[in-house]
Formats: structure tokens, C-alpha cells, sequence
């Protein structure tokens, strides 16, 4: 693939002027510097729609060099980046945003370089015998401006993750980062303005209302990550410009624990994948089926397994608070509920430590004995409550996810391989980690994405570039054709061909 001659990141700009800027929660502005204006994301995709045809689809080398942009720029502001989402957060786990936050989007970074001239090579599909000789094949085409509205959860990889596959498929971007994440929102607007020319990447921050109108944009393309009943909204919005969305969304990820796996490394992931995060991860496992007569036993391994991996909650820097004070009244609202209704709550708290509202943490609970009735087991969870149910049989358990909205995650640890076989087959969910927690969603060449309720379409690794790009079929006639022979006036000769395409 040879480099096309376009210079778009050649003037880049650093004028922050012309840098947009809406009615972010975090722009503090002093009584001297005039308010901001607020930004009109119309005006800004109609701008970079004008540039991205100005300039053509950009080629290889330009692509790998927006890619090697977006390294650089990680790797040096890594710090701030921890910074700001600790911020945000009140805490979060510095290692939790360097292997979750940057050191993910460097890896969806350096895959879609290594792959990305491999991707971009013109496709030859077959041609049958009736149009030989002519040739066919799909080329890659950017799509455009692509829109990505990002959650707070991991606020730095939802937004940049999508970026490296659009950018990798040769489009522009334009990013809403979530408002309850106000300085690395706008830490992600200037690193991006630094780094990008305005018409290639931009960062529109701002509350819900900038949301809603970046979502009726006529973007080429829109991913969505967030929540199912936002995704909704999304979708409506978007169908009114027939815009094509990829919906990334949340739900409960069911973990099943069969008869026979080891308790105790079962409980070591799985409380390992709740508590990352405190449990504010789209993929975390939501609840988990336990063999009958064995949840006292994986009770008590959930505990020491949290006490080996923090010995302490609330002094804990490695252990992440909740984002905001009204999910803490959320995780309140389902324990109180759960209690109400039969549940027994097992509250997880090594050191025996009292937590400060205004610290935003809180220590882990287990719960048994719960019922479809407890809100704990109707809504997604996302926080660092984990419901544990009993089973008698591998059918109930299977019949029970059926019987539920499918999942974005689906766990299951067992060693034996025919049965972990008949879950595959016998349940439907965006993704499955076998005997682990969440880490299909960390291998580069597997597709992500929900199913149902849970989402639809895919990115990361090659199907990433595709759902950025237009797969354009392209037919090349031959000057030796002989397809004229089938055009009318219709006679003998199309009446033998047709006997030998359709029989007599
Ligand atoms: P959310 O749906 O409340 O918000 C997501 C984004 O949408 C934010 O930027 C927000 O400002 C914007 N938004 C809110 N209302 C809007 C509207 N009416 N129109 C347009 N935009 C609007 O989600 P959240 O609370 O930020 O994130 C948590 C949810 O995201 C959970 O359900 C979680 O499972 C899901 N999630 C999914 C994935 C995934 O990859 N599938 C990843 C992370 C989080």
C-alpha cells in the first residue's frame, strides 16, 4: 500500500484558541476571562467532514503516524492520566489505570499498526464462471467523521481504544467523554488537541445536553459505550439520520462455578475481577452460581481471598472508590432491599475498617439467599456486591441465564472440557473468559461486543478497522465479456444458456 500524498497532521495546530470548548463542569473560568462559548458539535462535524474530503482518505503511512501519535501522547502524559481519573474517582488505583487505562489502549495501539497494512489491502473475492474473466474484490474505505461517547468507568480507554481502530481505518473522530469524569474529560481534550489538527481528532466536554445533541449528529458512523437504557436513547437519535451505531452497553454477566473447580482459585479470580475497580466494570461478574452445599465454603474463600489482596479497604490506595456519592446510596438501596426481602449479607472488611462518605468506598458484600424479587438480581450491579446463588444441576443454571436478558460476559470455570463445550453451545453473551475473569476482552484479535440488550456490533482488533470502514464491493468487467449473449431480444441461444443456469 504506497503512502497517499496527504498532509493532514503536517500543520498540525497548537493554537488551544481554536480548541473547543463547551459548558464543561470542570472549565473554571475567573471573573476576568469571559465564559467559554458554548460548543456547537453541528458546526464542528460539518467542519470536519469539509476537511477529512478536502484531504482524501488518508493512506498507510499517515495512518501508522496518527497511531504513533497516539503512543507518544499516552506514554508521555501517563502521570496526568492517573491523575485526573484518580481525581474523578476521589481514588483510583494507580495500577488499575495503567493496566486498564493506558497500558490497554497501547496494545490496541501497537495490534492495529502491525495489522493495519494487512487490513487495508484490497480484498480479491471469487467470480463464477458465467463473468469470467472480469475480477472482483472488496476495497477498505474510511467512512468519515466517526462520533464515540465514552462512560466514566474507564474513562480514558473507552473513549481512545475506539479511536486507535477509527483512526487506524482512516477516519476522523470526534469524542464525548462522560460529564462525571470533568478533569479527565478535559485532560483528553487538551492531550488530543496537542497532539491531532482539530479536523482529525476533536473533544467535545459537557453534560448531558451536549450528549443529546452529539447524539442526533449525522455522524458517518456513532459508537456508544454506557448504559442499555442511554443506548436506547442513543439508537432513537441516531435512526433519525439512519446513522449506523455500534452499541457497547452493560448488563449482568453471569459466573458459574461447577462441581469439582477448585474454590478457592474460583473465588481468587472472580473477587479479584469484582473488586477491580470496585466492581465498576461493564464485564465484571455480576453474580455467581455456586454447586449446592458449597457456598458456605466459597463464602469463606471470597473473604480470605479479599483479605490476602487487601488487608485493607479504606486507607487502600490500591482499592477504588465508587465515582459518585449517589452510587453509593445505589449499592445501599440493593442491600437494604435484599435484607428486607430474605437475603444474608455478608459484608467483606478485612481490617474491620468504617468508611467516610466522603472517601466514596466501601467494602465489598456478599449476599445469599437472594430471589428474582431483590433489585440486587434485576439490575446491573456495577459496584462491589456479589449476589451467590446455589445449584442443583448445570440445566438449571443454563435455563436460568436463558430465562435473563443476555449478557455481556459470561464465566465459567470448569475443567471439564465437554461440559464447558455444552455452556458455549447452550447460552448466547457477547464474550466468555473459561476458567478467568474478563480477559477475552484483553485479547487484541478477539471481537468485543454485546448481544441483545447487551450491545451490538463489535471493535477491537480487525473487526474495529471493519466497522469503521466501508467494505465497498468492487466488480471489474472484462473487455473479453460475454454476458452480452444473456441481453435481449431473447431467442434460442439465451433459452440454451438458461436451461444449463436454472435446468429445463
Ligand atoms: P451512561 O449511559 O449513563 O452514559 C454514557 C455516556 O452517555 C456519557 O458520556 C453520558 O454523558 C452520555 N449520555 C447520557 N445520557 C445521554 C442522552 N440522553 N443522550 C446522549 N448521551 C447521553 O453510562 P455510564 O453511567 O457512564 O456508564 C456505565 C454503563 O456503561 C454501565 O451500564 C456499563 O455496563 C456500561 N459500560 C459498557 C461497556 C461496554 O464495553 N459494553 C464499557 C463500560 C461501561
Amino acid at each position: 500500500m504506497s503512502a497517499s500524498p496527504d498532509t493532514v497532521d503536517s500543520v498540525k495546530k497548537t493554537d488551544d484558541a481554536a480548541v473547543v470548548t463547551a459548558a464543561a463542569p470542570v472549565a473554571s473560568t475567573s471573573a476576568s476571562t469571559p465564559a467559554p462559548a458554548p460548543a456547537d458539535p453541528g458546526a464542528i462535524l460539518r467542519r470536519m467532514r469539509a476537511a477529512h474530503r478536502k484531504a482524501g482518505p488518508p493512506g498507510y503511512e499517515l495512518r501508522v503516524k496518527r497511531l504513533d501519535k497516539l503512543e507518544k501522547m499516552l506514554v508521555s502524559n501517563k502521570a496526568a492520566i492517573v491523575k485526573a481519573i484518580s481525581s474523578d474517582f476521589g481514588n483510583r488505583s494507580a495500577h488499575e489505570t495503567l493496566a486498564a487505562e493506558v497500558f490497554t489502549t497501547l496494545s490496541a495501539i501497537k495490534y492495529a499498526r502491525a495489522h493495519l497494512h494487512e487490513w487495508m489491502e484490497p480484498e480479491p473475492r471469487e467470480v463464477p464462471f458465467l463473468f469470467m474473466p472480469a475480477r472482483a474484490e472488496v476495497i477498505p474505505q474510511p467512512l468519515g467523521v466517526v462520533g464515540v461517547i465514552s462512560p466514566w468507568n474507564y474513562p480514558l480507554f473507552l473513549a481512545l481504544d475506539p479511536l486507535a481502530s477509527i483512526l487506524a481505518a482512516g477516519n476522523a473522530c470526534m469524542i464525548k467523554p462522560s460529564e462525571f469524569v470533568p478533569e479527565t474529560g478535559e485532560l483528553m481534550k487538551k492531550m488530543l488537541a496537542e497532539t491531532f489538527d482539530e479536523d482529525v481528532v476533536c473533544v467535545v466536554t459537557g453534560g448531558v445536553e451536549i450528549g443529546v445533541a452529539f447524539s442526533k449528529l449525522p455522524f458517518d458512523h456513532l459508537l456508544f459505550t454506557g448504559s442499555t437504557s442511554v443506548g436506547k436513547h442513543i439508537m432513537r437519535a441516531a435512526a433519525e439520520n439512519l446513522v449506523p451505531v455500534t452499541l457497547e452497553l452493560g448488563g449482568k454477566s453471569p459466573t458459574i462455578v461447577t462441581d469439582g473447580f477448585s474454590l478457592r482459585t474460583a473465588a481468587e479470580k472472580i473477587m479479584h475481577g469484582k473488586m477491580m475497580n470496585a466492581g465498576q466494570t461493564c464485564i465484571a461478574p455480576d453474580y455467581v452460581f455456586v454447586p449446592k452445599g458449597k457456598v458456605d465454603a466459597f463464602v469463606d474463600e471470597c473473604k480470605s481471598q479479599v483479605a490476602r489482596m487487601y488487608p485493607t479497604l479504606a486507607s487502600n490506595p490500591d482499592y477504588t472508590s465508587l465515582v459518585a456519592e449517589r452510587h453509593l446510596d445505589r449499592m445501599q438501596g440493593h442491600l437494604d432491599d435484599a435484607e428486607a426481602k430474605g437475603a444474608k449479607l455478608h459484608p467483606v472488611n478485612p481490617a474491620n475498617e468504617t468508611f467516610a462518605r466522603d472517601t466514596k468506598k466501601m467494602a465489598p458484600v456478599l449476599l445469599t439467599g437472594v430471589t428474582e424479587e431483590m433489585t440486587v438480581m434485576q439490575d446491573e450491579i456495577f459496584g462491589p456486591l456479589l449476589p451467590i446463588m446455589e445449584y442443583d444441576t448445570l440445566d438449571q443454571v443454563i435455563e436460568y441465564v436463558n430465562d435473563h436478558p443476555r449478557p455481556l460476559a459470561l464465566y465459567v470455570f470448569d475443567n471439564d472440557g465437554a461440559r464447558v463445550q455444552r455452556v458455549l453451545k447452550d447460552t448466547i453473551s457477547g464474550g466468555v473468559s473459561v476458567n478467568d475473569i474478563m480477559l477475552h476482552a484483553a485479547q487484541e484479535d478477539l471481537p468485543f461486543g454485546g448481544v441483545g440488550p447487551s450491545g451490538m456490533g463489535h471493535y477491537h482488533g480487525r473487526e474495529g478497522f471493519e466497522t469503521f470502514t466501508k467494505k465497498k464491493p468492487v466488480f471489474y468487467q472484462s473487455r473479453l465479456s460475454g454476458v452480452g449473449m444473456l441481453n435481449p431480444p431473447f431467442g434460442k441461444r439465451i433459452d440454451l444458456i438458461l436451461k444449463m443456469l436454472v435446468g429445463k
